[in-house]
């Protein structure tokens, strides 16, 4: 089974700006259990490649926001899911058809990825 998820980037990674609640070690953690992975934001696609490129973790795509999509149509997942802090993530997850999670440890609790549910019990 696999399930891809979309990590919007300010406000939701640590490395955004402002820093949101997902680590990139939550990140990395997602790439060895098998999730596909990638970011999808409104930085240029080079900010976005620039970002992972510093971290070194190899990601599956970058998309803009409104390329959801794409991504969609790019890769046969059986779950998608956008992790973002603003109403347009909200908005372009669900025109793509993924389940939209925000980036809070309570909605993460409740809707995400099994293992990221998991990290966020207290
Ligand atoms: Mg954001």
């Amino acid at each position: 089974m696999i399930e891809l998820i979309s990590f919007d980037i300010d406000g939701t990674l640590e490395m955004g700006d402002p820093p949101g609640i997902i680590t990139l070690d939550m990140v990395r953690h997602a790439r060895q259990l098998g999730y596909l992975i990638g970011s999808c934001s409104d930085r240029p696609i080079s900010v976005q490649t620039r970002l992972w490129d510093e971290q070194q973790i190899a990601v599956d795509f970058t998309v803009l926001k409104h390329r959801l999509e794409d991504v969609r149509s790019q890769f046969s997942a059986t779950v998608y899911y956008h992790i973002g802090d603003t109403h347009a993530d909200q908005y372009y997850a669900q025109q793509a058809g993924f389940h939209f999670i925000w980036a809070e440890a309570e909605d993460v609790r409740r809707h995400g990825p099994n293992f990221l549910q998991s990290l966020f019990q207290a």
